[in-house]
């Protein structure tokens, strides 16, 4: 049976502008086709065993012409798979979307179409320019700044200076100088407000503001880095009161998290909320350890009223105990133990099975974990801890210095780490790493295993974790206290010390 393609617009950069619809399909992908103008966020929501085939069309790389574009989604399609061909920005402005359509009605495949935000609209709304305003301007026009195959261009400039309208240049830098020398023979005003607007709604994004009649000469005393847009209009001077984007705290810092593969990462949108560029690094997967066999005595045990205590030290260890828990029996095989978690995100996952930590210690580590529960247990209780398999040892000795405590330490889980394809590119250009265990640490080293860790800015949850970034020679910043709230703060503050530096 023949399979379906959906022909999805990525947005221009930023991940959240991904639509929920854009988001759904590609997380049931087969296969997904994608271009250069992909965001590195929206890629990493790419499922785990989906094929992924580049179809950009950055000059120098590998590419496929668009002919053999449309013949490999043909193709999969007819294999049976669920095909996600990924644009950038909307698939109908200016991206072909229409002429990779072809081939598939021909051959009767289905489709559908999942428009996306057009970087033509999103990146002046990045830069504090509404491409329309009442008091300005009442049309607003997208031209291609494309030439012909014979150099010469498709625009009526006449046209366009009448409209009094924005105009909206894509793919138009390097016919800039064309461009604004078209706009002024037709009678432009060359005190007309003018922007080239670079990489937007990323990390990188800039604006190079101008007017039409000096937008060149500004130009050429910089580089413009692609990809970028050149918007024309009187709405341009509103840049300078609505920019907004570039004043929130973490804006121009890319930041990468390592995260299991499973869990959605609390720490990645604490940062995008703050400005910043996220990447997720899916290098560490939790699987429960393969024989249970210990894991359900404990829960036997747990049952029949033999433990005081229930100790978790990882949101991934409440979610596997608790779903073997469920398996065997359900929440009442807890009756009365008392529970303890290490800190916020595992009190967390306890929350989501309705249930509320009893103890958290005051500082969010293993060690003082261990030390303050001794205190604060009564002389002979039995306490269960499920980690994982490779836990860390502190944790067991504090509790062991304490009155005939009865220490059930069962392995739960394992950590495993995986090398990602193409994760040396992904990690180009970014400013920090930011790691919320030794685990995510070791995950980052194994997801890119011949990077250059020198060149890394590490910044940890705590000294466990700064110990393992330091051991692979990273330059490391500690958060105040063990919370992902403060583990922002302390990106904040690396980030205007880097800025000083440079
Ligand atoms: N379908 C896309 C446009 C494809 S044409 C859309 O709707 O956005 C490619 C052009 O889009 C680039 O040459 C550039 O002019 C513009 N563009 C795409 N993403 C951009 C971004 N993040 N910042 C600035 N310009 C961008």
């Amino acid at each position: 049976m023949a399979g379906k393609v959906w022909l999805v617009g990525a947005g221009p950069g930023d991940v959240g502008l991904l639509t929920i619809k854009g988001r759904e399909v590609l997380q049931q992908a087969e296969v997904v086709v994608y271009d250069a103008l992909v965001g590195e966020g929206v890629l990493g929501l790419i499922p785990e065993g989906a094929k992924r085939i580049f179809a950009g069309k950055r000059s120098g790389n590998h590419f496929l012409k668009q002919e053999e574009t449309n013949r490999v989604l043909l193709e999969e399609a007819l294999d049976g798979k669920r095909v996600v061909r990924l644009k950038g920005g909307d698939p109908f402005v200016f991206g072909r979307g229409g002429e990779e359509l072809e081939l598939l009605v021909e051959h009767g495949i289905p489709f559908e179409i999942v428009p996306g935000v057009t970087s033509a609209f999103a990146v002046p709304a990045y830069n504090g320019i509404p491409v329309t305003h009442r008091d300005f301007c009442s049309s607003v026009h997208i031209i291609t700044g494309h030439r012909r195959a014979d150099h010469s261009y498709d625009i009526d400039f006449e046209a366009l200076v009448r409209t009094r309208g924005t105009l909206v240049f894509l793919m138009g830098t390097a016919a800039l100088p064309d461009l604004m020398n078209g706009l002024l023979a037709a009678g432009m005003d060359p005190d007309m407000p003018a922007a080239v607007l670079e990489r937007g709604t990323t990390s990188k994004q800039r604006r190079v503001s101008a007017t039409v009649g000096t937008l060149e000469r500004v130009c050429s005393e910089t580089t413009i880095q692609t990809p970028a847009i050149i918007v024309v209009g009187r709405v341009c001077a509103l840049a300078d009161t609505f920019g907004w984007a570039e004043k929130r705290p973490l804006a121009g810092v890319r930041a990468l998290v390592t995260r299991p593969r499973e869990l959605v990462s609390t720490l990645a949108n604490l940062l995008r909320e703050k400005g910043a560029e996220v990447l997720e690094l899916p290098a560490i997967r939790i699987v429960p350890v393969k024989d249970m066999t210990v894991v359900d005595a404990a829960i036997e045990r747990l049952s029949a009223g033999g433990y005081d205590w229930l100790v978790f030290t990882s949101p991934s260890g409440v979610g596997v105990f608790f779903d073997r828990l469920i398996a065997l029996r359900d929440l009442r095989a807890l009756g009365g133990v008392k529970l303890a978690a290490i800190g916020q995100g595992t009190q967390k996952a306890l929350l989501k099975y309705g249930l509320r930590a009893d103890f958290l210690p005051s500082v969010y580590d293993g060690e003082t974990l261990g030390r303050e529960l001794r205190a604060a247990c009564a002389p002979g209780s039995r306490i269960l801890i499920p980690r994982a398999a490779i836990g860390n040892h502190e944790l067991i000795e504090e509790l062991e210095k304490g009155e005939n405590l009865a220490v059930t330490d069962v392995a739960a889980y394992d950590t495993e780490y995986a090398a990602i394809p193409d994760a040396e590119g992904l990690i180009q250009d970014v400013d920090f790493a930011v790691f919320t265990s030794a685990s995510t640490v070791r995950g980052f080293a194994a997801a890119v295993p011949d990077a250059d860790f020198s060149r890394v800015n590490a910044v940890c949850i705590g000294r466990q974790t700064a110990a393992e970034a330091q051991k692979r020679g990273m330059r490391t910043w500690v958060s105040e206290k063990a919370t992902l709230e403060a583990l922002v703060k302390a990106v904040e503050e690396a980030a205007r010390k880097l800025r000083i530096e440079n």
